[in-house]
């Protein structure tokens, strides 16, 4: 039997092990994919100490994923052929049929979102098997290791910012400067946005700016909702962080009907009713998107050069990686590389 290396976690905490697998065959409904690259992102936590509910080991980690069908599984529509570049995000499939699918609410799925890399196993491997319902077209200028970190970090920033409602010159700002903040500003800025950057301390006011912000603010030594006040008030605040009181602190800076786009997993955060209701401002959580959301994705990001900052890595130093982009210290998006 031919075998694959593989990444996997055999229990919640453990280490992840480089073994080799069978190449798994795809059943009705999927394809498999030869793996050129799958980013990592911080969510792969949830895999790797178990705190997904229900979660089940052996399991490989990975939702950032881009490479090619190399075989089809039975009664997949035509749309998909052997040979295609595709990327699979961290959303692969939700039933169809339940009434929050029937509104569209795929996010919602009662019958149970399969996750990539969580629920099913994901592309720390040199293959993964994937539903149809997973797959995004992945364009040709995008080199596979650009791409990766697209299918989670890149489609939760654009598709939040697309869903916001503001409106091309509005004022926007992205709350931090990391993994997704990098991308959030340079989209904001594409989007033709009035784009703010808002992070801790001076050194991170010049990339913002070569990435796009016209305004930056250090929320060290100014405060965020006084500074974006003066500049006449956020459409959209697009909290990247994962620290609640930063977010908190941007409230009072939102526009009447401005909304802030939680995308950070951050603790507790606060806000006045009296701020909220005055302004009639809101706080929206935001999940990142089906795989129509991550082609889109994709193509804007061709369209407009939108690129991701990352630091590659091979599979074999997953483990390495991993580490790496649990320091924060990367700059941005920690990707691994197959080689092929
Ligand atoms: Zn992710
Ligand atoms: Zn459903």
């Amino acid at each position: 039997m031919p075998t694959m290396r593989a990444i996997q976690v055999s229990r919640a905490n453990g280490p992840l092990e480089l073994v080799e697998r069978p190449i798994p065959d795809p059943a009705a409904g999927t394809v498999r994919i030869k793996v050129q690259a799958c980013g990592i992102c911080h969510s792969d936590v949830l895999t790797k100490d178990g705190h997904w509910p229900g979660i089940t080991f052996p399991r490989v980690p990975g939702h950032e994923v881009i490479g090619v069908i190399d075989a089809m599984g039975k009664d997949v529509p035509p749309r998909w052929q052997a040979g295609q570049r595709v990327g699979v995000g961290w959303h692969a499939w939700h039933c169809g049929w339940c009434d929050n699918c029937r509104r569209s609410d795929y996010y919602a799925c009662q019958t149970g979102v399969q996750v990539t890399g969580i629920s099913i196993d994901g592309g720390y491997a040199d293959y993964l098997v994937a539903p149809a319902t997973a797959l995004a077209e992945v364009p040709e200028e995008l080199k596979a290791a650009d791409a990766a970190p697209l299918m989670c970090a890149g489609v939760t920033t654009y598709n939040a910012l697309r869903n916001a409602g503001a409106l091309p010159g509005d004022l926007v700002a992205i709350l931090g400067i990391g993994g997704l903040g990098h991308l959030g500003v340079q989209y904001a800025a594409r989007m033709g946005f009035r784009t703010v950057a808002i992070a801790r301390g001076k050194d991170k006011e010049p990339l913002a700016r070569e990435l796009g912000a016209v305004h930056y603010i250090d929320s060290q030594s100014a405060d965020p909702a006084a500074e974006l006040t003066k500049l006449g008030g956020a459409k959209v605040v697009l909290a990247t962080v994962t620290h609640g009181p930063a977010m908190s602190a941007t409230v009072g800076g939102l526009a009447p009907r401005g909304r802030l786009m939680v995308l950070g997993a951050a603790g507790p955060m606060e806000a006045s009713p009296l701020t909220l209701l005055m302004g009639r401002r809101a706080i929206e959580g935001w999940y990142s998107g089906t795989s129509i959301d991550s082609q889109e994705t994709l193509a804007f990001s061709v369209q407009s050069g939108v690129r991701s900052m990352n630091e590659a890595y091979p599979l074999e130093k997953a483990a390495e990686a991993y580490d790496r982009m649990l320091s924060g210290k990367a700059r941005f998006r920690v990707v691994l590389t197959t080689g092929n």
